[in-house]
């Protein structure tokens, strides 16, 4: 059976069976990863002593096998960064895996990123110092909706394609992709309003901090759209729970 290796970050953790777990990785040459390890709650296997943690970084060795459910086996795990700054504050925390929970949900097996993976590997090591949260996961975020092809139109009307002043582009629309003119929002029935403000910066792509969490609330609209559900965490980030 041919291993596969790769260097990956743990996105989601989920018991299967009382001894096993499958495990989303984002790896950077693979895409994302979904595999099966046997025997990790026992503790047993040498491979998985210490345990694999969410939001870790490490070298990863798998196989694709068939059955259970077309998963993959992890047969060796070796953590290489454990981004432990980031678990220290509960807001950093909640960022990181607000971006997990995105990543697993945008991103498929078979479909690498490698500029992805970087930067979600940035924006961890971002998380584990004592930056404020919310600057770094907008650039993720950015970074998240170019790679899966879904980044919105910011310097046009989405809907008739017309460059305008940012003041006409005062409403977006996740349907739509992008910004929405002063003309077309009317006949735009899935929208939300932006302030001038915003608008003015997402046209300059430059976020200033005070805008911070209008853009990330907007930015996470848009993923939420493409999830076909809210996130989970996004409320976290923002500090509204
Ligand atoms: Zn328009």
């Amino acid at each position: 059976m041919a291993l596969h290796k790769d260097d990956a970050v743990v996105l989601r953790r989920l018991d299967y069976a009382e001894t096993s777990q499958v495990l989303a990785f984002l790896g950077r040459g693979s895409g994302q990863v979904r595999l099966i390890a046997k025997g990790i709650k026992r503790g047993t296997k040498k491979a998985f002593a210490t345990g694999i943690d969410l939001l870790e970084r490490g070298h990863l060795v798998f196989t694709h096998t068939e059955g259970h459910g077309g998963l993959g086996t992890l047969t060796e795990w070796k953590q290489t960064e454990a981004f432990l700054g980031l678990r220290a504050k509960l807001r950093h925390l909640y960022a990181g895996q607000y971006a997990a929970e995105i990543t697993a949900q945008l991103t498929e097996e078979g479909d690498p990123h490698p500029e992805l993976f970087d930067g979600l590997v940035t924006l961890l090591r971002t998380l584990s110092t004592d930056t404020d949260p919310l600057v770094a996961v907008i650039r993720f975020q950015l970074v998240l909706l170019t790679a899966v092809g879904l980044l919105p139109m910011f310097d046009a009307c989405a809907a008739c394609q017309r460059t305008t002043s940012a003041r006409a582009l005062l409403h977006f629309s996740a349907e739509q992709g992008g910004l929405v003119c002063h003309d077309c929002e009317p006949s735009v029935v899935e929208k939300r309003r932006i302030t001038a403000p915003l608008a003015v910066a997402l046209t300059q792509r430059n976020v200033p901090t005070a805008l911070a969490a209008e853009a990330f609330s907007l930015l996470d609209y848009a993923i939420s759209y493409a999830m076909g559900r809210p996130s989970r965490l996004g409320p976290y980030v923002v500090g509204q729970l």
